[in-house]
């Protein structure tokens, strides 16, 4: 394997903290090690009329969504980073083959090779 792991470790810890980053500004942790993320409610603001209720709601509905795909990033990131401790990161999980460098380098959490996206 030729594959630079530093290199793409301090890619996965830097996506991790924008990541974390991200989820903290429209979501807070619901337990204490960070894998599962809830919407801040708007239960704090008083609407004054019926549009703000509805954008209330259109702003919870998105930052539901949003957190679920983050969520689910962090979620590979943080796969990645076990696989680098492990010392399989880099070999397509369905193979066991080595993954393209030109795909890790596109998403260094890429689980699978080129032919088993
Ligand atoms: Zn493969």
């Amino acid at each position: 394997m030729n594959i630079d792991i530093q290199h793409f470790k301090t890619l996965l810890e830097n996506e991790k903290n924008t990541l974390e980053k991200d989820l903290g500004q429209i979501g807070r942790k619901s337990d204490p090690s960070g894998v599962v993320w809830d919407s801040i409610s708007q239960e704090n603001e008083e609407p004054t009329d019926r549009d703000d209720v509805a954008s209330s709601i259109e702003t919870f509905d998105n930052n539901e969504s949003a957190i679920l795909v983050l969520e689910t990033q962090l979620h590979e990131v943080n796969h990645a980073l076990e696989k680098i401790e492990k010392g399989t990161y880099g070999i397509c999980e369905v193979s066991g083959e080595e993954i393209e460098v030109e795909r890790l380098e596109a998403n260094p959490s890429a689980r699978t090779c080129k032919s088993h996206l």
